[in-house]
């Protein structure tokens, strides 16, 4: 009986107006939000329409219009080139290839990189169809034969398709004159990189 009301709770409602529907059809299909959150996602919306649902619809949509990748190094930002790339600060002789943007927001977080980063856009995965040329491979290849660079941490999840990627991009590198070095040695097993404390990712890193 549990299992049926939970199910009829989770499902659509009946005489909601197809607005509503749609709104809640696509708040779940943000990750971390069921049907169920994403209905009273919909609701807390539907309330507070001048607080929180049109300055939510603006931020939306300014989003959409001004966030761009980096095309240098993939990075989420409304420059071109991002704000680290273009940062004097920061160190061009390392760069740091991730999966995703999250994993820049966790090692930024963490403030234990001084170096460029290179967003590749995923990993490679036969399972989910992700090819070589559908990551930002060739980018990262190009950038690492600038003579500035001399070093490339490849800090990528060690799950089965993230240490299949890091072997795929060191062999790859290898052709340029730089020292490939795999983050992913003593990271947790199926650990996502972005869930990481802080502390074991200072220590991955340093080691
Ligand atoms: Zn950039």
């Amino acid at each position: 009986l549990q299992d049926a009301v939970l199910r009829l709770r989770a499902s659509r409602l009946p005489s909601v107006s197809p607005e509503i529907e749609r709104l809640i059809d696509l708040l779940a299909k943000v990750p971390g939000l069921g049907r169920r959150s994403a209905q009273r996602a919909a609701l807390a919306l539907l309330k507070k329409r001048d607080g929180l649902m049109l300055p939510l619809a603006q931020a939306l949509n300014e989003a959409a219009e001004k966030v761009k990748a980096c095309s240098t190094c993939g990075a989420l930002d409304t420059l071109d080139p991002c704000a680290i790339c273009a940062s004097t600060t920061r160190d061009p002789k390392i760069i740091c290839v991730v999966a995703d943007m999250g994993d820049v927001w966790a090692l930024e977080r963490a403030s234990v990189f001084r170096g460029k980063y290179h967003v590749l856009g995923g990993v490679l995965s036969a399972l989910d169809g992700v090819r070589p040329e559908d990551l930002r491979v060739g980018k990262l290849v190009e950038r690492a034969a600038h003579p500035e660079v001399r070093e490339i941490i490849i800090a990528l999840n060690a799950t089965v398709d993230g240490q299949t990627t890091a072997h795929y991009l060191t062999e790859r590198l290898q052709v340029s004159d730089v020292s490939v070095v795999r983050l992913a040695h003593g990271l947790p097993v199926s650990g996502e990189l972005e869930l990481l404390v802080d502390g074991t990712l200072l220590a991955a890193l340093s080691s």
